[in-house]
């Protein structure tokens, strides 16, 4: 059900200030920046292999985001599982007793239709499932 790992979501306060490392001290090509209003972030996606990683900044203090780094601190905010049939993966989730904090999938960076699972249903993991419907990669 899981093709791979998609992407792995880190929270920034700031893109500029971060991107330089990522794409000059990695050289990881940068693919797009984008403002994802309903999530209130502005992301960044660079490619590692297989496998890209999405920079989130926040847009605003009631960001998830926001509040994410307010709490934490910058870092790793989830991990997103590439899937097919994503509202067929979220009903299974539910069936298997999963806690989703999406019951819908909703619209993403990118276009992709993503749904969160809660973390205290995965161990302390927020995971991701993301479905690119007609979209490669
Ligand atoms: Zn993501």
């Amino acid at each position: 059900m899981i093709k791979k790992v998609d992407h792995i979501g880190i929270a920034v306060k700031s893109l500029e200030n971060t991107l330089p490392f990522y794409t000059d001290v990695l050289n990881l090509p940068l693919l797009a920046i984008e403002v994802v209003d309903s999530q209130k972030v502005k992301v960044a996606f660079l490619q590692a292999g297989q496998t890209k990683i999405e920079l989130l900044e926040p847009t605003s203090e009631e960001s998830t985001i926001a509040k994410f780094i307010e709490k934490r601190g910058e870092g790793i905010h989830h991990v997103a599982l590439g899937v097919d049939s994503i509202e067929e993966r979220i009903t299974e989730m539910k069936e298997k007793g999963i806690r989703m904090i999406d019951e819908q999938s909703r619209l993403g960076a990118g276009g992709a239709h993503i749904a969160f699972m809660h973390p205290k249903s995965a161990s302390g993991v927020l995971y991701e499932l993301c479905e690119k419907k007609g979209m490669k990669g």
